[in-house]
């Protein structure tokens, strides 16, 4: 039966119907594999994806952004599959959300910060976006990555460009960029601005017996042992190798910086116990500059560095940069270097010998042999200027055999012309005294002269003895049994007590003339003085003042009962002929030098 008018309305309708759903099933299964595909996306990438609806409920959490951060509970961590009762989305999450929902639009941030799985801070960057549904805002979106990595590679990077990775202190460049900048400000607000430039003594033997490992230990001590005691307005910094660089910046005076100096030695000097259980007692050597108007960064570092050689030169200690006594950039330690190597060997050096008289007569009873430099062109070159430097680059042991030989020549000279035994002291830096070959040396250049050693005496400093007690204590003894002299030079500069004084094996003790200069005036420096005097007394040996220039400091001395003195007053030191020729004076027959006189 054909269909009637009824049944054909009936089956368009079907038809529509099934065209209908034909057309939605296939919308259907588009919209689906759509959602699939941006679901696996969104599972799959290692960026980290959360949704929050209006309320602040999490809706979506992507497996990253689980692995990434602290979320309400561990069972999300599996895609859209949240559970039925609202999770609150955590507060770090929340206020992104806030903030693009409020903007109905895309936040972001590239220095952000979550919590990671433990609590941890995780520095993230993130774009949040609201979601828009009939044009109200339902939600957000919040994708974000991971970057505590790159940002501690930037921190570290940045670190290293100015920091020292070893010691952790400001390195070179960080303290010339600021030392250049307080400069550059100091021409206009005429602030003051210090360096000390300290330098660790005999670092490079502690680091040769005991190993890098120790010797890189030694300058972290040290370093944060300056840091400690350097004040909040210093800035440490590790310069290079075992040289340490500290800028004081508005410093009121010298004084200051003297004083800021004078701490940081001290405390380096306390004994360091390192990594490995080693006990260290380090000492440095300091010198310090005021930086002067117009002078450079570098000008400034070079000139604290030429005094922290004068200071080690002197066995320790710290000195002020004195541009009359140290010279001026154009001595640069290089080239004065090379100068004195060929000095040497040309025989420029030559040695000066000042008298040391008694208190009680002036007569001469000694003398201190004291080297000089004829440079070609500069003159007569102060030892200062150069015994430093050839300390540190060991042309000191060539020079020293040269005084040496000089000293035994005229002593015999004297002997042989004038028919007295003079005795004469010889200064003994620390290299030459830590030398092995030291003793063999000094006995045959006696044997040669064909000398009794008890005519040559060696001068070494306080310091050089209490850098390394035991040692130091040994190669006395050893120069004892050969039978020279031995005297402790600059006393009361260095570190020791005068206790100590008495553990020296010595024959005379040499009072520096720091404590000769005010001994007219200074009650302290004239009850020092005694001590030392009365403590040789004790020990029988002789104490020495130098530096003696005025009659007032005599007549001081010969109060206090010091044995010896040396200084402007009786004579500078003089070339050996001349020295000769004031012993041969003295030598003639009281009348016959007042009739000389009466001439
Ligand atoms: P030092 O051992 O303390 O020598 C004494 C210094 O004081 C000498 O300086 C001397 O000229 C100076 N002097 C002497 N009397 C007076 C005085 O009344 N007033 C003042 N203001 N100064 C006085 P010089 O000759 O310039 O020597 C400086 C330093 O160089 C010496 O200090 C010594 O440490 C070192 N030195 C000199 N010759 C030698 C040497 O042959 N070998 C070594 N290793 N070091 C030497
Ligand atoms: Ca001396
Ligand atoms: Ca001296």
């Amino acid at each position: 039966e054909p269909f009637d008018q009824a049944d054909r309305m009936v089956l368009d309708a079907i038809g529509a119907i099934a065209q209908g759903a034909l057309a939605n099933a296939d919308l259907y299964r588009q919209v689906h594999m759509e959602r699939g595909r941006l679901a696996s996306i969104t599972l799959n990438i290692g960026e980290g994806v959360c949704a929050v609806d209006a309320a602040g409920n999490l809706t979506f959490v992507n497996p990253a952004a689980a692995a990434l951060v602290r979320l309400p509970s561990r069972e999300i961590a599996v895609g859209d599959d949240l559970p039925a009762e609202a999770l609150r989305a955590p507060e770090f999450l929340l206020g992104p959300a806030r903030a693009a929902m409020a903007a109905a639009g895309v936040v972001r941030d590239d220095d952000g910060c979550f919590e990671g799985p433990a609590g941890e801070p995780v520095n993230v960057s993130y774009t949040a976006s609201a979601i828009q549904h009939n044009g109200e805002v339902v939600g957000a979106v919040i994708s974000f990555q991971d970057i505590t990595e790159r940002k501690r590679l930037e921190a570290t990077m940045a670190r290293q460009a100015h920091y020292d990775s070893l010691t952790g202190l400001a390195n070179r460049r960080l303290l010339v960029e600021r030392l250049e900048s307080a400069l550059e400000r100091s021409s206009r607000d005429g602030k003051r601005h210090a360096l000390i430039f300290v330098d660790v003594d005999r670092f490079k033997a502690i680091n040769d017996s005991l190993g890098h490992g120790t010797g890189d230990d030694l300058l972290t001590a040290v370093g944060s042992r300056m840091r400690q005691v350097a004040g909040s307005k210093a800035l440490v910094a590790r310069f290079g190798g075992d040289e340490f660089v500290i800028l004081l910046e508005d410093v009121g005076g010298v004084d200051e910086a003297v004083t800021a100096a004078r701490r940081i030695c001290a405390a380096v000097e306390m004994p360091l116990i390192l990594a490995d259980g080693y006990e260290i007692v380090a000492s440095v050597s300091a010198g310090i500059a005021l930086a002067e108007p117009g002078q450079t960064a570098d000008d400034l570092l070079h000139d604290a560095d030429v005094a922290m050689y004068r200071a080690k030169g002197r066995g320790g200690t710290w000195q002020v940069f004195d541009r009359a006594v140290m010279g001026s950039r154009s001595s640069d330690r290089i080239d004065l270097e090379a100068a004195l190597r060929k000095g040497i060997e040309r025989g420029e050096l030559e040695v000066y010998y000042q008298p040391i008289v008694s208190v009680a007569d002036e007569r001469i009873v000694g003398a201190e042999a004291l080297v000089r430099w004829r440079h070609p062109t500069e003159g007569l070159v102060s030892p200062d200027r150069f015994v430093p430097m050839a300390e540190e680059t060991g042309l000191i042991l060539p020079m020293g055999a040269f005084v040496l030989n000089e000293v035994c020549r005229r002593i015999r000279s004297i002997r042989a012309g004038l028919g007295v035994d003079v005795p004469i002291s010889v200064n003994l830096s620390p290299r030459q005294f830590q030398q092995s070959s030291l003793l063999g040396e000094v006995a045959s250049a006696l044997d040669r002269a064909g000398l009794p050693s008890s005519l040559l005496k060696f001068e070494i400093t306080e310091t050089m003895v209490m850098d390394d007690l035991a040692g130091a204590t040994e190669i006395m003894k050893r120069l004892n049994r050969l039978g020279v002299r031995l005297a402790i030079d600059d006393f009361g500069t260095g570190h020791s007590s005068l206790g100590y004084l008495k553990n020296f094996p010595v024959h005379e003790v040499k009072v520096d003339r720091t404590f000769v200069n005010n001994l007219a005036f200074d009650r302290v420096d004239a009850a020092i003085v005694g001590a030392v005097v009365d403590l040789a007394d004790a020990m029988g040996i002789q104490a020495v003042a130098e530096g003696v220039e005025t009659a007032e400091q005599l007549t001081a001395l010969r109060q206090l009962r010091c044995h010896n003195a040396q200084g402007y007053l009786f004579s500078r030191p003089v070339p050996g002929e001349d020295f000769e020729a004031l012993l041969s004076a003295q030598l003639l027959p009281e009348v016959e030098t007042i009739e000389l006189r009466a001439v």
